[in-house]
């Protein structure tokens, strides 16, 4: 724990009336999502995805129409055609290999450029928590904290790792799937038509993915920095505050307003029975924040620092 003994002290004086009874702590200030790092990160992400996308337009489209119609024709002979039909198809694939060396290749700037960009997004998330962190405590305590936090360093290294990762995953997957439609476009002869209309729909999967990534990312390194500088302050439980909207799922508004716990996620405390319990069924089994598109916060119970 962060805080000394002396501040410990002066932290309790503070909350004790002078005929020695306690006083109520104050409640917290709501603790808010770092909603625009993640626009802003949607957003990075999506002008990235709309670079692949590009790039097969560019270069891999215009070349459908001859491979197609390679494919297609110039068959006069019945008993030689498929054994021609075979190598022709080798021959497409090898181009289509070529084709998509090419795009990865040429991507790349534009892929180092979003990931050196996830890489602040980490840096504002973890502004952002801060602030919202001290707000709280300050809220509460009517002093200012400052904290060590050795784990930061580690914290945001490896956010920026984990997101390189999935971006780089993003941009394979994408040109797997348009290798693997184009493929089974030859194979299967189906139309061109149909090729062009799934590559298109495999640019609405990038997107979409692309968004997902965007919004668990922040969510996942905002609820982890909070869990941190939760117990760095010495507190073990937060209650359970969900988004309040209609999009909050029925397993966490289970938990709204419950008291839970920093080193057992498993757990909630009863307020009938007084007792920590396992969650129920209906309840999630993990922390704030770790379910995936997870807007809910720990709202910070400071109740075991002063009483
Ligand atoms: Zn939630």
């Amino acid at each position: 724990m962060a805080l000394s003994k002396s501040f410990l002290k002066l932290l309790k004086e503070r909350q004790t009336n002078k005929n020695g009874t306690q006083k109520r702590l104050k409640k917290a200030t709501k603790r808010l999502f770092p909603l625009s790092a993640e626009r802003k990160y949607t957003a990075q992400l999506f002008a990235y995805t709309l670079q692949i996308r590009k790039q097969i337009t560019e270069k891999l489209l215009p070349r459908l129409n001859s491979w197609f119609r390679a494919t297609t024709f110039d068959y006069p002979d019945p008993v030689d055609s498929t054994l021609k039909l075979d190598d022709i198809i080798d021959d497409v694939l090898e181009e289509l290999l070529r084709v998509l060396e090419i795009i990865d290749l040429d991507l790349q700037p534009s892929e180092n450029l979003v990931v050196q960009q996830a890489e602040s997004i980490g840096f504002e998330v973890n502004q952002f928590n801060k602030v919202q962190f001290e707000k709280s405590t300050k809220s509460v305590l009517g002093v200012d904290i400052f904290e060590e936090e050795p784990w930061l360093e580690t914290q945001l290294e490896l956010f920026a790792n984990q997101n390189s990762q999935l971006i780089k995953n993003m941009t394979e997957n994408e040109l797997q799937r348009v290798s693997g439609i184009v493929q089974r476009g030859l194979q299967e002869g189906s139309g061109l038509e149909s090729v062009t209309d799934n590559i298109e729909k495999s640019f609405g999967i990038t997107r979409r993915h692309a968004k997902l990534i965007a919004r668990d990312q922040t969510s996942k390194l905002n609820g982890s920095l909070t869990k941190l500088r939760d117990q760095e302050l010495g507190i073990k439980n937060y209650v359970w505050q969900t988004s309040g909207d209609e999009r909050v799922r029925a397993s966490h508004k289970a938990l709204d307003g419950k008291l839970c716990r920093w080193d057992d996620p498993t757990v909630y405390y009863n307020e009938n029975s007084k007792k920590w319990v396992k969650r129920t069924s209906a309840m999630t089994k993990v922390h704030v924040s770790q379910d995936v598109n997870c807007r809910c916060q720990a709202l910070a119970d400071f109740s075991d620092l002063v009483e």
